[in-house]
Formats: structure tokens, sequence, C-alpha cells
């Protein structure tokens, strides 16, 4: 029973959590750099709910709109001297997990006169400033991580930094935020929370108390599962996928994830597709290549998803996010090669080899 839990987040969940905790912003400081993607903070509603807050608050504020999809190390330098420039106290990210990853790296860089490369060693000299995250997506758990995960070109890859300092110190979650969201994009991303929780719970770090979060997590999605197939979101199965999106950021943020995030970032990075949908697209063959040893642990989540069999399961998927792409046995190589390289593959409770990683890509991507 040794183990070390640790999430430091303070988490409102509910309609107007925003607006009603005006004095929560007041805390942090004066003046605040707001970052966001391109217009999502906008449709959401979020960002003029911040704004009419922190404008009665009396806190200076500044937005930075430049975060892409899969955020550069560019524009994580930008944002970072907005924010060195506005002289931020504190740092409001709202968006999926590419604005609120990058609003992790922008606190750090706000304060320190490092090059971005320089985040990758997870140490700094100043303390970040303080992170609020705000979601519009139920996928990440970025609100409750600390990770920031960056797309790294000269690697060929994503790569997560991170340290207990870039938990953000707030996180609210609000499910009107993610009502803008178009169907794929919805879907994408609870797959993407499904595949914390479960990568989580049959990681060689998790521990009980990381498992009683991911089951919870795996149970309120299975709830959802109905809902989510037959495309119909209400408020009450959004603020669920928000929640179990919470969950299981919880659980990554003492387990991290495994080989799916590992294979997904080759094809998100050299096939464009969204985080979420490319870790869908390897769940299953996944399961089937952890079943031998993991076996009672994956009946579990089977049985929660009220799925018959991994079979099941991988039509469920299928249904979801239906995605062919071509993929050269070079390809594979490569991508498997790649993933060998992230830490996170040695999380995984069988022992993997590349090969394995290039039979599980071909199975998945047939
Ligand atoms: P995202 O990349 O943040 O956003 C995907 C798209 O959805 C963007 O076009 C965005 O528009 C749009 N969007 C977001 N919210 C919307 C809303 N409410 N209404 C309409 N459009 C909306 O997607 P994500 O899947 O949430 O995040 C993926 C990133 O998070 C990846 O980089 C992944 O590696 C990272 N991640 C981080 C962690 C962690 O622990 N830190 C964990 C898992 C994944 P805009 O561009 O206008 O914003
Ligand atoms: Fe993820």
């Amino acid at each position: 029973m040794n183990f070390k839990f640790f999430v430091p987040t303070k988490v409102f969940q509910g309609e107007n959590c925003v607006s009603e905790n005006k004095s929560v912003f007041e805390e942090y400081g004066n003046r605040a750099l707001v970052v966001t993607g391109k217009t999502s903070a906008v449709s959401s509603g979020a960002l003029n709910d911040v704004i009419k807050v922190l404008d009665e608050a009396g806190i200076e504020h500044k937005i930075y709109d430049g975060v892409q999809n899969n955020p550069t190390l560019e524009n994580v330098k930008e944002g970072g001297e907005a924010a060195y420039e506005f002289g931020a106290d504190f740092v409001v990210g709202i968006g999926g997990g590419s604005p609120l990853d990058a609003a992790k790296a922008i606190a750090v860089l706000a304060v320190n006169d490092i090059k971005p490369l320089e985040l990758f060693k997870s140490t700094f000299k100043k303390k970040p400033i303080p992170i609020i995250a705000i979601p519009t997506t139920a996928g990440t758990g970025s609100e409750v991580t600390p990770y920031s995960i960056l797309t790294r070109k000269d690697m060929q890859t994503k790569m997560s930094f991170g340290n207990e300092e870039l938990f953000p110190k707030v996180a609210f979650l609000d499910a009107r935020y993610t009502e803008s969201l178009p169907g794929n994009v919805a879907v994408n991303t609870a797959i993407d929370a499904l595949s914390h929780a479960v990568e989580g719970y049959l990681s060689k770090r998790s521990m009980h108390i990381s498992d009683v979060l991911a089951l919870a997590s795996i149970e309120v999605f299975g709830d959802c599962l109905t809902s989510i197939k037959e495309n119909r979101l209400d408020f009450d199965t959004r603020e669920k996928l928000l929640y179990a999106s919470m969950l299981a950021g919880m659980v990554i943020a003492h387990t991290g994830t495994t080989i799916v995030h590992g294979m997904g970032y080759s094809l998100t990075y050299f096939r464009d597709i969204p985080h979420g949908e490319a870790n869908g697209m390897l769940m299953a063959e996944y399961l089937r290549y952890n079943y031998g040893i993991m076996q009672e642990k994956i009946e579990n989540i089977l049985k929660l998803l009220r799925i018959k069999d991994i079979d099941e399961f991988e039509a469920v998927i299928r249904a979801l996010i239906n995605r062919k792409i071509n993929v050269s046995e070079e390809e594979l190589e490569l991508y498997a090669s790649l993933a060998m390289k992230q830490r996170s593959t040695s999380y995984n409770a069988r022992e993997v080899l590349q090969e394995d990683l290039v039979s599980i890509m071909r199975k998945s991507l047939r």
C-alpha cells in the first residue's frame, strides 16, 4: 500500500461556475493573460464569461489566441512573450487540451527566460505563474494534470513535460461550454478520456486509489455510451462526460498513459488524425495485446461499459470513428520506433517490443 497521491487543483463543476466564483480569480493577482485557440473560446461562451468576471473584479487582461491544435513550440514562445510583456500574474487557459497545455507552458515561460526546448527538462528556476483551466472539450483532463504536451518537430512526435507546479490551481467545469462542440469532436475527445482511464487502470503504475478513479470514470462513460452512439448529447450527458474526463485526468496524473498514446502521437503527427480519434483506432488491439496478463481488469472495464467482449468493443468504437488509412510497413516501423522512445511505453503492463507495436498498429489500421 505504498503510494503518493497528489491533485492540488480546486475543481468547480456546474452551470455558471465561472460567473459565480469571481473571488477565486481575485486570489491570483491583478493581471491575467487569457490563452485560447482561434474560435472555440468565443463560440463556447467561456471567453465571454471569463472577461465579464475579470472586468467585474477589476483584473486587467490580455488575450493570446494563437494556440493551434497540438500546440507547437512557436505557439508557446509567442504566448510566453505576451505573458512576460504584459506582466501577467496568472494565466487563464480556455479550450480543449491544446490551449490548456499551451497555458501551462506559457505560465513557465512568463517568468523563466529559457528557450521552449528547455521546457522538456521539467525543472525551472522560477515557479510558473498560477494557471486557471477552463475546458471546452470533455476529453484530455488537462485541467487536473501536471502535463503539457507539445509538438516536437525536431523529433517528429509529441512529447510531454511537467512537474507538480503545473497542476492548474483551479479548474472550472461548465458543460454549457461543450455544447458548441461539433459532434465528431465531442466523440473523439470522449474517447480520449476513456483511453486515459483504461490505460491508467492497466498501467504498471496503477494503484488502488487511481484504480478507484479509473473505474468510476469508465462507469460514468459507460452510462453515456448509448447517448454517444445515438448522437444525443444532452446537458446531463455532457456534464457526466466532463466529470468522467476529469476523473481520468486524475488517474493519468498518477499513472501516466501507455502505448495507445505513444502510438497515437504518430498518427496525429504524420497523418493529422485528432488525438482522441487516434487513440480510439488503437484501443481494441491494445486490449487484445494485454489481455493475457490483464484479463480480470479488462473484463471489469468491459462489464462497466456493458460490452460483451473485445470484438464488440472494437465494433462500438469503429461505429463511432470510422476512419481508414493506408500505412506502409516502413511507416509502421517508424511510428513504432518513435513510440518506443516515449517514456510512457515502459508503463505498459506487458513488456513491449517494437515489433509488438508494429503488429498492434498493422491490425488496428487494416
Ligand atoms: P483541441 O486540440 O484542444 O481542440 C480540437 C478542436 O476542437 C479545435 O479546432 C478547437 O477549436 C475545437 N474546440 C474545442 N472546444 C470547442 C467547443 N467547445 N466548441 C467548438 N469547438 C471546440 O482538442 P482536445 O482533444 O481537447 O486536446 C488535444 C490536445 O490535448 C492534444 O495536443 C493532446 O496531446 C493533449 N492532451 C493533453 C493531456 C494532458 O494531460 N495535458 C492529456 C491528453 C491529451 P479552437 O482551435 O478554436 O480552440
Ligand atoms: Fe490523451
